[in-house]
């Protein structure tokens, strides 16, 4: 048997989330993640799957699957028979199984990332969901999550991505060696390396490393707190921002700014609101062109 390291409460949600909807034992699920199992439960992210059919037999050394049997006769119950002879009773855990319950374990993924706007959305079936998109931080951008991001599923999720959102964004995965994607202005980084989970079951974000993925480092020679790229956050400004929004004057832009990326400096909202006004002019004379090379 492979010795493997107790995972983090985290990781283990991770892990859940990666196995996606195959069943497994309430028993086995305690013998890999432990105790916080029982706080899954009472979150409601875990739910009833279909009765087992097989157990996993703890009476040999090798450990095996084994096929369950039912003995209405003498009122015994399930049992499994055993290769050196006889019959294994199996008891209440490892007869319950459980599935993930998505659906509640994602909303509790998009809560801890609030302030966050825009609905749950399945993009790619089993895969890939849109979580919404969060200003933590002082910066829209676009919170997604993916499992089993790999093999074929990560040219689907690439092919994606840029249908879901032009600005920055973060695919947090349950995979827990995900390939390093760097996809335009996607990231893909491991769920346990951007949020925690506490002893009473509530999610965490680690502010730092969301800071980090998104490529706003700090720069201390230029000042506290100042974004590494201010293009990067106009462009995410214009990402967010209906027609109408950014059909304003200078003063109107620089409220806007304001409004989307509360925690900036005033300095900051100032260049970010010139970028956005020449981005703007930009793609305004853009369209002219357009426009002028069709007649
Ligand atoms: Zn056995």
């Amino acid at each position: 048997m492979t010795w493997r390291r107790p995972l983090s409460s985290i990781e283990a949600l991770a892990a859940l989330v990666e196995r996606g909807e195959s069943p497994v034992s309430f028993a086995q699920l305690v013998s890999r993640f432990g105790d916080v199992v029982q706080l899954f439960d009472e979150n409601g992210w875990l739910k009833r799957g279909p009765k087992a059919q097989f157990v996993r037999c703890r009476l040999c050394n090798e450990g095996h699957d084994a096929e369950l049997s039912f003995d209405g006769e003498t009122g015994h119950g399930y049992y499994w028979c055993v290769v050196s002879g006889g019959r294994a009773t199996a008891d209440e855990a490892e007869l319950e199984m459980r599935v993930v319950a998505l659906e509640c374990v994602l909303p509790a993924l998009r809560d801890a990332l609030a302030p966050i706007k825009f609905s749950l959305r399945e993009e790619i079936p089993g895969v890939l969901w849109l979580l919404g998109e969060s200003t933590r931080c002082g910066l829209a951008w676009t919170a997604m999550l993916a499992r089993a991001a790999h093999n074929d599923n990560l040219a689907l999720i690439l092919e994606r991505l840029p249908r879901v959102s032009a600005g920055p964004g973060l695919v947090l995965t349950s995979t827990p060696t995900p390939p390093m994607l760097d996809s335009g202005p996607f990231r893909l980084r491991p769920i346990a390396t951007i949020m925690d989970l506490d002893v009473d079951g509530i999610l965490h974000v680690n502010e730092s490393a969301i800071k980090a993925g998104l490529g706003i480092a700090r720069d201390r020679r230029r000042g506290r707190g100042r974004p590494a790229d201010f293009e990067t956050e106009a462009l995410a400004v214009i990402a967010a921002a209906s027609v109408e929004e950014l059909n304003c004057d200078d003063a109107g832009l620089l409220d806007l700014v304001r409004s989307r990326l509360p925690g900036l400096e005033t300095k900051s909202h100032g260049v970010i609101a010139e970028t956005l006004k020449k981005r703007i002019i930009e793609a305004a004379n853009e369209r002219c062109l357009r426009v002028g090379s069709q007649r």
